[in-house]
């Protein structure tokens, strides 16, 4: 370890700057909460709202100033990475977590960047490999309100991100309310789909919601396997439409496939198609 990083972590180790770090982190009830209201102001100028946020912002504009000088990064490098506010709210999340916890190796983290919500076990396909085995609603699955709640808690605990996952999650009838919701309270906010659902005005609505990004399940390059895979026929025809409409509404698009013995040979030609559909694969097939 270096020296600087020493000092770094005596100087965050010490009860004072702990407390402070505390106070710094915690939620004010006018503001929200006052480090991410501190590193908004430090991006975009302005004033707090109230006497502590306004000298909350003062506290972490030096601290920041002085650790860019330290590290030799510039201050306009520096805001324009902290513009994200995903960014944002995650350093706000570490520097909760080491108010709390301390410095700890591996550093204990007070809440997941990203949480991945099973919202519904409904689907309608019938795929092979499915983890839910998922068909009918479970009798206990949160209702519109419950499941706002949950998106409170996660937003005070610090999570950055929710990716609505199934089941099909469009089988929700208040998805689109669930993400509007989660956008409300500042989320980055994903669908994992099969997309068999998706038509134009879907898409065009998902992207009002202001949805950041889409997955959409693709298990083969043609309907064969495609169909053979998800137990449904005519489900390519219906996922490669959803992805063109999610394309074409401008969503940020992505294609999944699970690999398994039966799609590995196939995934080359599921990376080629989807490039040419506009979606983007997590994966290098060249
Ligand atoms: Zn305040």
């Amino acid at each position: 370890m270096s020296a600087t990083m020493a000092t770094i972590e005596r100087w965050l180790g010490n009860p004072v700057t702990r407390f402070l770090l505390q106070w710094l982190s915690s939620d004010c009830s006018r503001c929200g909460n006052r480090l991410e209201v501190a590193l908004f102001r430090f991006t975009h100028g302005g004033s707090a709202p109230c006497i502590f946020c306004r000298l909350a912002s003062w506290l972490v504009g030096i601290t920041l100033r002085r650790s860019g000088k330290a590290f030799g990064v510039r201050e306009d490098l520096m805001k324009e990475g902290l513009l994200d506010p995903y960014l944002r709210r995650g350093l706000t999340t570490v520097i909760r977590s080491i108010a709390r916890h301390g410095i700890t190796r591996p550093q204990r983290i007070n809440a997941p960047f990203l949480v991945v919500w099973d919202v519904t076990h409904r689907c309608n396909l019938r795929c092979i490999h499915c983890y839910q085995d998922a068909c009918q609603a479970l009798p206990d699955e949160l209702d519109t309100g419950e499941a706002k709640g949950v998106i409170d808690q996660l937003a005070r605990a610090g999570v950055v991100a929710i990716a609505f996952s199934g089941g099909e999650p469009l089988m929700r009838p208040d998805i689109r309310e669930l993400i509007r919701y989660a956008k409300e309270k500042g989320f980055f906010v994903s669908l994992a789909s099969n997309g068999t659902l998706i038509r134009d005005a879907l898409a065009q609505d998902l992207a009002s919601d202001g949805l950041d990004y889409i997955e959409i399940s693709l298990d083969g390059a043609d309907a064969a396997h495609h169909d053979l895979f998800r137990g449904i026929p005519g489900a390519f025809d219906r996922t490669v439409t959803g992805i063109r409409a999610c394309v074409s509404a401008g969503l940020d698009t992505g294609v999944a496939t699970t690999v398994t013995r039966e799609t590995v040979d196939h995934l080359p030609a599921i990376h080629q198609l989807a490039a040419i559909l506009g979606a983007s694969m997590p994966l290098d097939c060249s």
